[in-house]
C-alpha cells in the first residue's frame, strides 16, 4: 500500500505532513510516539500541525494508538482490514522498548458475561523482541 493510495482511499488531500508521516510508519517496523515519529520525519512541522495529522489519521481508520502501561501512546499504521477484525495483539519489548503489531497472531475475543457489549479490547504482551534475543 503506498501513501498516495492511502491519502486518496480516505479522501484526503497530500499535504507534505500527512504524506511524510505516512511514509514514516510505512517504513518502521515498530509503533513510534509522537516525539519518536518527529524525530524521524523528513522535515520539520510545528507540533499542532502533526497533531492534528494524527488526530486525522486515528478518525480515519489509517493508524492505531497501542497504550504502553507506564508509557506514552505509540502510533502504529493500520492494516487495510484492521476494522474488520476487532483487535489484534501488540507486543512490548522491555529490554530495547520496542512496540510491535502482531497482525498475524489472532486472540479469541473474551466472553462476556450477559449483558456486557464489548466495543474493543487491548492485548499487550510484555517481554523480549526478536531483535534483543539475538
Ligand atoms: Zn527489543
Ligand atoms: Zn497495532
Amino acid at each position: 500500500m503506498e501513501t498516495s493510495n492511502i491519502l486518496e482511499t480516505h479522501n484526503l488531500s497530500k499535504t507534505p505532513c500527512r504524506v511524510d508521516i505516512i511514509d514514516t510508519l510505512l517504513a518502521t517496523e515498530v509503533a513510534l510516539t509522537e516525539q519518536q515519529l518527529k524525530e524521524n520525519l523528513k522535515f520539520d512541522y510545528d507540533r499542532a500541525t502533526i497533531f492534528r495529522t494524527l488526530k486525522t489519521f486515528s478518525e480515519k481508520g489509517i493508524i492505531h494508538c497501542v497504550p504502553v502501561e507506564g508509557n506514552e501512546v505509540y502510533y502504529a499504521i493500520s492494516k487495510p482490514n484492521y476494522k474488520q477484525t476487532l483487535s489484534h495483539a501488540h507486543f512490548h519489548c522491555s529490554t530495547c522498548g520496542g512496540v510491535y503489531c502482531l497482525n498475524s497472531i489472532s486472540i479469541a475475543e473474551p466472553q462476556l458475561p450477559d449483558g456486557f457489549a464489548a466495543q474493543g479490547y487491548e492485548l499487550t504482551i510484555n517481554g523480549c523482541c526478536r531483535k534483543c534475543k539475538e
